[in-house]
């Protein structure tokens, strides 16, 4: 099962989802639970780069009012930036002081091998004393493994020289045999604001949701879908169901959605490449689940070369409700449209699928 809460309050998100989850249920009260967010480079959340602290601060509250106090945070920042910076930066250092809870710099720790299925990898130390770790990853795309969210995010935990050697490897199996080594035992997305292209942000997009979910491949085969990706384009989410980690989202999956009456406007000011995406939209009032979706369809048109040959603009947003038009609408509310694309909102996958068939390959 997954749990998607949609809006743009990514505390009071937070401790509504954990509150209907409860992942902590069977959880021992002296466990060591370590938080992991995805601070890659030192810049805020609203760069579409690194977790909201309002997201981390929601899981604190909610562990420690059900008397879990054991909690730290764990990160190590990509190769060439600090994470005792990025502790600053993205407000963790702030909020490790008000809960009294430490912030651990993994780069500073010791490496330890270990022995996966296929690889030998190299963990810090501390990695393995934890007992249950919450995966904080932020939903982006990015430019060499195509997506990154839940079981890449755990690239944080190993030492600089390992994340060079993954790099040489692909990516990819070390991804999945690095899963393989470390279990997640909660996952919280912050797909409050994600990005459009590179892991280190700069193209914000707002898809106004949060996801909740205990198994990574689920919730990252189901983020590839939001941002308009095949499975078979990210190749570490099938080695990582194969490797027995998880499963893959599919129709049957159970999706628990909260906060369906309140899906947040878009807010951002765009990027220059979001904004050359934005001049093929006509938008007014549109959620933005319903439009960060079309941007990153867009994205992937454009990837494919395809982007140019749509006809005409797009539409999309609460004010075509009803409207009859020739034209081409995105969600419930263009329905009355010639052509539409049904859902509300509709993931990125189903806007790029309808607009191949539809538009470009016909
Ligand atoms: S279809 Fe309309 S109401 Fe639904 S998410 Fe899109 S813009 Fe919002």
């Amino acid at each position: 099962m997954l749990h998607v809460i949609y809006g743009k309050d990514s505390y009071s998100m937070t401790r509504e989802l954990l509150q209907s989850m409860s992942p902590e249920k069977e959880w021992n009260k002296d466990a060591l639970i370590a938080l992991k967010p995805n601070l890659v480079v030192s810049k805020p959340s609203e760069s579409g780069a690194t977790t909201s602290p309002e997201i981390t601060r929601g899981v604190i509250e909610h562990l420690k009012e059900k008397g879990f106090n054991n909690l730290v945070i764990m990160e190590s920042s990509w190769v060439g930036d600090s994470t005792v910076k990025a502790f600053n930066v993205c407000g963790y250092e702030k909020l490790a002081r008000k809960y009294n809870i430490d912030l651990v710099d993994l780069k500073r720790d010791k490496a330890v091998k270990k022995k996966g299925k296929n690889l030998t990898i190299s963990l810090c130390e501390k990695v393995l004393e934890i007992d249950y770790l919450i995966n904080l990853p932020v939903l982006k795309s990015h430019c060499q493994t195509r997506l990154t969210c839940a079981l890449k995010n755990l690239k944080g935990l190993i030492p600089d020289k390992e994340k060079r050697r993954f790099h040489g490897l692909g990516l990819h199996e070390p991804i999945a045999e690095l899963n393989f080594l470390i279990k997640t035992a909660l996952v919280i997305v912050d797909a409050v604001i994600g990005d459009l292209t590179h892991e280190e942000g700069g193209n914000p997009v707002e898809m106004g949701r949060i996801i909740g979910g205990t198994d990574p491949v689920l919730v990252d085969s189901y983020a590839a879908e939001l941002i308009g990706l095949e499975i078979e384009e990210i190749p570490y989410i099938s080695m990582s169901n194969q490797a027995g980690i998880g499963k893959l989202f599919n129709n049957e999956t159970v999706l628990k959605e909260y906060r369906l009456d309140d899906y947040p406007q878009v807010t951002l000011k765009p990027s220059p490449r979001v904004k050359r995406l934005a001049d093929h939209i006509v938008e007014v009032g549109a959620c933005s689940p319903c439009y960060g979706a079309l941007i990153h369809a867009l994205s992937r048109l454009e990837e494919r070369g395809t982007l140019e040959k749509i006809p005409g603009k797009i539409f999309i947003g609460r004010k075509f409700k009803d409207i009859e038009s020739s034209s081409l609408g995105i969600g419930v509310c263009t329905a009355k449209f010639n052509k539409s694309v049904s859902g509300c909102p509709p993931k990125a996958r189903d806007i790029v699928k309808y607009l191949e068939e539809h538009l470009i390959n016909n």
